[in-house]
């Protein structure tokens, strides 16, 4: 790895279209809540071995299906928890219409595990991020519990000729999904994928023995510099972004920092502190 590449594309690298609108971008709010969202279900087809969705179940802090936010939204999310395409396309499509009535072009982002086909939302949705943390059959069933990777892969392939800005959103794994990730990137950049978006994993006490089975490095997870490279690594075959609630701590980590070597020392806390709950009111629901 050359480190005059890296330490350039880690002071230029940017967020998904997604991150666009999110206080998590405005510094001076002290507790910067996500997009506003409307919740299909909390049910999903997979088993993600760090999914905080099934925490949420778990911890009886799950929403209840329905609008949350303020009533002018510049964005909404669907959904924060579950599989919203679980419910049905149809009925997904019935809810972006109503919601357009309602908040005219609010930009509309779906976000979907990618195992069921959504063509019929050509048109609809402003951006599909589809999850996918790994490169093969294999360790996509290792991770997720299913066999759905070869629908993943026809599912991104066929958003590709939508309508729509296709954003691919890896968990970085640290010690599970590290060569799989860049490999992953091969492939998105072959498909014509917009964005690859490469969160590192936030990491719930009940997911961490899971996790450590399979080989997760809860010291490494920790480390912004091991992120980074990885990151740098993906970039080489897709355009490759961060979170932007990351981005703009890391801008301010990096004015802070004397030298880009002491990146290396800067750790994050990768256990989640408290169960995930949704933190925006619920204001309706549409039958
Ligand atoms: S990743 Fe951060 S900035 Fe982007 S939408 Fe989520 S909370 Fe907001």
């Amino acid at each position: 790895m050359d480190f005059s590449d890296f330490r350039k594309f880690v002071l230029r690298v940017g967020y998904p279209i997604h991150c666009v609108h999110c206080e998590g971008l405005d510094l001076s709010i002290e507790e910067p809540k996500h997009h506003p969202s409307y919740e299909i279900t909390t049910k999903c087809n997979l088993n993600c071995v760090y999914c905080y969705s099934k925490v949420a179940v778990l911890n009886k802090t799950a929403p209840k299906p329905g609008y949350y936010g303020d009533l002018n939204p510049k964005a909404i999310t669907i959904s924060q928890y579950g599989e919203p395409l679980l419910a049905g396309v149809d009925r997904v499509a019935k809810i972006i219409e109503r919601l357009r009535e309602r908040f005219g072009d609010a930009r509309i982002d779906l976000q979907t595990n990618g195992t069921i086909d959504f063509t019929d939302l050509d048109g609809l949705i402003n951006i599909a991020m589809i999850s996918l943390d790994t490169s093969n059959a294999e360790s996509y069933e290792v991770i997720t519990g299913s066999n759905k990777f070869n629908d993943v892969i026809n599912n991104i392939e066929k958003a590709v000729d939508m309508d729509c800005t296709v954003t691919v959103r890896s968990v970085f794994l640290p010690g599970i999904n590290d060569e799989e990730l860049v490999k992953l990137a091969e492939m998105l950049g072959e498909m014509g994928v917009d964005e690859h978006f490469v969160q590192p994993c936030s990491v719930y006490n009940e997911c961490l023995k899971d996790l450590q089975k399979l080989g997760f490095d809860l010291e490494k997870s920790e480390s912004l510099y091991d992120y980074l490279r990885i990151v740098y690594r993906c970039s080489e075959f897709v355009e490759t972004v961060i979170p932007g609630c990351i981005k703009v701590i890391l801008d301010e980590i990096l004015k802070q920092l004397g030298d880009f070597n002491d990146l290396k020392f800067v750790r994050r806390s990768a256990i989640a502190r408290k169960p995930p709950k949704i933190r925006r009111d619920w204001k309706f629901v549409i039958e």
